[in-house]
């Protein structure tokens, strides 16, 4: 019986090392509210990204949320049909409007040449997606908020750590968030971090995640509670500790499927501009036939790669009164021949080899 590869692998630290950890939540008692780890966790993670500052939340989803309401977002929201159920849902649970626009055929994330036709006078804001870490064309959407008059935010559940031009890439748009899922390159288990460029507009978001309660007692928001609490920070801070280690084995899982498999299959093009934290790795095929007939062959050795994103999420019928449904035919034709293969730190050289000789084999 082959050992089944998922296509990711949440990250575990050394289990002496989490214990040092929740040793310090045993002594301070503290576990939740802001406690000792939570604060070491932000502030590491600011310094770290080299951000103003991280606003650290229960997950990513409640963070895309929280930020929509701190800029006041209504109507509709540009934002891609090719990413996770969280970007398009967690609009909608807001009561706005997803209004869909085509993605670049290269690079994969949504193409500003189509922005501007899809723009109504009820569009409040931009939500773009850093896809698979690939930073969006960040000036070009800038431009298009000022002159529209739009709010920019960022899901960079992809995006822990990349920098453009050397600098981070989070400091783009009006609010980035990332997420700390056990799936991410970086996790606490479930978790999210929030970038803000506005310091009023963080000082909103950080009441509203604790119920609306300011820093002096009051209330002054309509809040929710999207605390991170002590447990979830001791294994984000474990992570942090590891993270030069986790990104150089992803790296050479990269490049290892990248020399095997070469020019037999197609790749998302990179921001030559920036830097890769290797979280997933994409392939193209050909036609949805050749990825259907490959995906076979790898499930019956127990490999378990992902066809993620697919399917678009504007063919949901959930989706059917959002706007400009069906118009996106890169999106829909990219999201039909993409799949992600296995890559997490303790993926064996031997597993990579394995999967790329069945891929070669399988492809026509
Ligand atoms: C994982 C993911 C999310 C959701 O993150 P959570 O922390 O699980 O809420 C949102 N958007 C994208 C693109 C993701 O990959």
């Amino acid at each position: 019986m082959n050992k089944v590869i998922p296509v990711v692998k949440p990250y575990l630290p050394a289990e002496k090392k989490y214990n040092s950890y929740i040793s310090k939540i045993f002594e301070s008692q503290w576990i939740t509210n802001s406690g000792p780890l939570h604060d070491e966790f932000e502030a590491r993670l600011a310094k770290t990204l080299n951000v103003r500052s991280v606003i650290l939340v229960s997950n990513c989803t409640l963070g895309l949320q929280l930020s929509y309401k701190a800029l006041n977002l209504s109507g509709n929201v540009i934002t891609t049909p090719f990413s996770f159920a969280a970007t398009s849902s967690s609009l909608a649970w807001e009561g706005i409007q997803p209004n869909f626009s085509d993605i670049d055929r290269n690079d994969w994330n949504i193409d500003f040449r189509e922005i501007e036709k899809n723009i109504n006078d009820q569009t409040s804001g931009i939500l773009g997606v850093h896809v698979y870490g690939n930073p969006c064309n960040v000036n070009e959407i800038n431009k298009l908020a000022t002159k529209h008059n739009l709010k920019v935010v960022y899901d960079a559940a992809h995006a822990f750590g990349i920098k453009l031009n050397g600098e981070s890439l989070l400091n783009h748009g009006d609010i980035s968030i990332l997420s700390f899922h056990a799936t991410k390159a970086l996790h606490s288990i479930e978790g999210g971090g929030i970038i803000v460029n506005d310091p009023k507009v963080e000082e909103k978001i950080r009441s509203m995640i604790n119920f609306g309660i300011t820093e002096k007692g009051g209330i002054s928001e309509i809040g929710i509670n999207a605390k991170m609490n002590e447990f979830q920070a001791a294994m984000g801070l474990c992570l942090l500790d590891d993270f030069k280690k986790i990104i150089k084995k992803r790296k050479n899982i990269h490049n290892l499927y990248k020399d095997i498999l070469c020019d037999r299959l197609f790749y998302q093009k990179w921001n030559k501009d920036s830097s890769n934290n290797y979280s997933y790795f994409p392939v193209l095929f050909s036609s949805e036939d050749d990825l259907i007939a490959s995906l076979k062959e790898l499930n019956k050795k127990n490999i378990f790669p992902r066809r993620y994103f697919h399917p678009c999420l504007d063919s949901l019928p959930i989706y059917k009164d959002a706007l400009n449904v069906g118009n996106s035919k890169i999106a829909e034709d990219i999201s039909s021949r993409v799949l992600c293969l296995p890559i997490y730190p303790d993926l064996d050289t031997k597993d990579v080899e394995k999967i790329c000789n069945i891929l070669l084999k399988s492809i026509p």
